[in-house]
């Protein structure tokens, strides 16, 4: 536990999309969306899988047609990751995907027209015990508003937000999180800020378009960094132009530096100079790409000299320490006798870090069978 570590978050309502709970401090959930064309199951299926590998709590699949509803049909049958249909405007979408097996919708209630419509899609909702995402985005806010406020300011953000909530308040449901995203660092911060104060309901967080995965990256963990510091989040997508794969990755890191969550390694590396023994960044880039499928927390730390290793491989769960030809090896912050050859230090890693990885496992089964 990190002793400076101050993050409280805001009491907000529990929530469920399938078995994960959202709200009322419930682990934050890591979401992404599929990028394949929904009619092509196949694929569809693969990414989810492949999402499903480096952890993704929660899934978002667009349902734009009919086809994609009844493609969506099949896919939620061979996947057990809760998934939302994303729809726009169409309530015959919403119903159809939520009777084939959706577990939340995304849909902002006031653009599907009219109220009969609404009333239908949030009975179908209730009924089958779903919720609902609101997802206001700074890309598509409604004409009238954006006219009152010239462009999407965060206040504008939130007043579509809170047309969309009345809608759904007005038919007693409050199965529902919200989300108020923009481009802009600032404004998505400023907004969220606002909506936390005027909402109990979970708060969906993301930075959107961020841009490609240095740049989405970077601005993601800067915005989420600033809400979650003040309480505020209680799921989160990380929106890149890149790989699906990459959001759910760059989710959990930024939820580990918090100390927030924990999931899979957290390598500590040195940026390399001279002195390295080995080839530092490509271990770590290799190991990077090895593990992607450990999911037990610890931190390794891979230094490539005495410099600054041995105090790294004190602090770590497991640390090497750049040697002419050995590295030195610490497992719990202890040196151990069997040292590393360089030649082989990837491989040796490897085998260390998942027998590592085995015997924490271990650990957690004794000790919760002994509570
Ligand atoms: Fe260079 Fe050693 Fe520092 Fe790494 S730890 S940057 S190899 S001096």
């Amino acid at each position: 536990m990190n002793k400076y570590k101050t993050i409280k978050r805001r009491k907000s309502d529990r929530i469920y999309v399938g078995n994960v709970p959202i709200g009322n401090n419930a682990p934050i959930s890591v979401q992404s969306m599929t990028n394949t064309k929904t009619t092509d199951i196949e694929n569809t299926i693969n990414q989810i899988n492949q999402l499903k590998k480096v952890g993704v709590d929660i899934v978002r699949v667009s349902v734009p047609t009919e086809e994609a509803a009844e493609a969506f049909k099949i896919i939620k049958k061979k996947t057990n990751i809760p998934l939302i249909a994303d729809i726009h405007f169409d309530y015959r979408l919403a119903i159809k995907s939520i009777k084939y097996g959706a577990d939340c919708l995304r849909i902002n209630p006031g653009n599907i027209g009219k109220k009969r419509k609404i009333n239908e899609v949030v009975s179908c909702a209730k009924y089958n015990n779903i919720p609902i995402r609101i997802g206001v985005n700074s890309g598509s806010l409604e004409s009238d508003i954006l006219h009152k406020y010239k462009s999407p300011v965060p206040k504008a953000l939130v007043e579509s937000a809170i047309r969309h909530i009345e809608y759904l308040d007005s038919l007693n449901f409050n199965q529902f999180k919200v989300s108020v995203k923009a481009s802009d660092v600032f404004s998505a911060v400023k907004a969220n800020k606002i909506l936390s104060k005027k909402i109990t309901q979970p708060i969906h967080i993301g930075i959107t378009e961020s841009g490609s995965l240095r740049n989405g990256t970077v601005k993601s963990s800067i915005g989420i960094y600033s809400l979650l510091s003040s309480g505020i989040g209680d799921t989160l997508r990380i929106s890149l132009a890149a790989d699906p794969i990459e959001e759910v990755k760059v989710g959990y890191d930024i939820l580990k530096v918090l100390g927030i969550r924990f999931r899979g390694i957290n390598f500590i590396a040195c940026p390399t100079c001279s002195r390295q023994e080995f080839d530092v960044i490509q271990v770590v880039e290799e190991l990077e790409k090895r593990l992607e499928d450990i999911d037990t927390f610890m931190n390794v730390s891979i230094i490539g000299c005495v410099v600054n290793g041995i105090g790294e491989a004190k602090m770590s769960t497991l640390g090497v320490t750049g040697g002419y030809k050995t590295s030195g090896l610490y497992k719990d912050g202890i040196r151990q006798k069997n040292k590393i050859s360089n030649k082989n230090i990837v491989e040796e890693l490897e085998m260390y870090i998942r027998k590592k990885s085995s015997e924490i496992k271990k650990i957690k089964i004794i000790n919760k069978n002994n509570i």
